[in-house]
């Protein structure tokens, strides 16, 4: 029983400048509650875009976003704040969305103040709180954001989202400004906070390696489309799409990593001009003529495996 979905069809379109870039195309994704997916790709691949789409921040120009089988757009006005409220996202750089003239108690509890979460007089302890569990010292809570460092600014990006008690989290590449050792500690959190909170994660990264260890399920997107999605052990084992292969072979292990880039041969095209037929097919090793002329579609390939390749078709 499904009774969380961010659920999104058809065509859907992001604006990029003047242009309207269909940056996500034609996706279907249901996202289950407790689950964690994760939604990888290389820039430009419109995982942002589905991702602020899902959060409900960036409305699809065709398509239904729906939020526990309802359609946000039906919600009223109070219920779509409250949607909003339980909906928080996490992105890179937390510097640049953490006001530098504000105390991190003040960035951590002035939105739970002002939506009732908690009382001027118990404002205190509950700044501690949410400070103690994203793993930083309230003895720190009066100091600005410059005081800190990148992880433990992540830390107070995580302290601010979840002090408004969302049940869902959005996160762009969210520890993807950090090093290898600091993104350790802070996925270790998200998975804690996981447990802890009942959250339910869409974790949106251009790197395989930095969703492996966190995610249930992996969403594979190139080029605004979804390519490929899996259970996480079945990407890494039995990875069907010959993008995902590319993908993995280029992943080298969290353990001994110092560049974490997914490197595929050749260059992605523009997102305002893909290939047509399967975009993949100018850096296919398997391309075939059809693949130039033909969209292949999503087909399940094993339990809980779907993807969008004519390969699947030819045997
Ligand atoms: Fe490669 Fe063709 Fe499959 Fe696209 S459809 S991934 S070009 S084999
Ligand atoms: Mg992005």
């Amino acid at each position: 029983k499904l009774d969380f979905a961010g659920r999104i069809a058809k065509r859907l379109g992001a604006p990029v400048r003047e242009e309207v870039v269909h940056a996500v195309d034609n996706v279907d994704l249901t996202i289950r509650k407790g689950e964690v997916v994760g939604l990888v790709g290389e820039s430009g691949c419109g995982k942002s875009t589905l991702g602020r789409m899902v959060a409900g921040i960036m409305p699809p120009s065709d398509g239904t976003i729906l939020r526990n089988g309802v359609d946000i757009r039906s919600l009223s006005h109070a219920a779509a704040k409250e949607m909003k409220l339980r909906t928080q996202m996490i992105f890179q750089d937390p510097y640049a969305s953490l006001n530098p003239r504000m105390r991190v108690a003040d960035i951590v509890g002035e939105a739970p103040l002002v939506h009732g979460i908690t009382t001027r007089t118990g404002y205190e302890a509950y700044v501690d709180e949410q400070m103690r569990r994203a793993g930083l010292d309230p003895a720190f809570k009066r100091r600005y954001p410059h005081q800190f460092s990148g992880g433990q600014r992540q830390r107070i990006g995580i302290a601010r989202a979840l002090a408004v008690k969302p049940d869902f989290i959005v996160c762009d590449e969210a520890v993807a400004a950090l090093d290898v050792s600091i993104q350790a500690q802070i996925l270790n959190l998200f998975m804690r906070l996981r447990t802890e909170l009942d959250l339910t994660y869409l974790f949106i990264s251009h790197d395989l390696g930095v969703v492996e260890h966190l995610s249930d399920r992996v969403v594979i997107m190139y080029l605004g489309r979804v390519v490929e999605e899996a259970p996480t052990e079945t990407v890494f084992s039995q990875p069907n799409h010959p993008y995902t292969q590319s993908l993995l072979a280029s992943v080298p292990r969290i353990e001994n990593r110092k560049r974490a880039f997914a490197v595929v041969k050749g260059e992605i095209p523009s997102p305002l001009n893909p290939p047509p037929g399967c975009h993949f097919h100018p850096r296919c090793p398997h391309a075939m003529e059809r693949c130039k002329v033909e969209k292949p579609v999503l087909k399940e390939v094993a339990p809980g495996q779907r993807s969008a390749c004519h390969l699947n078709d030819a045997a």
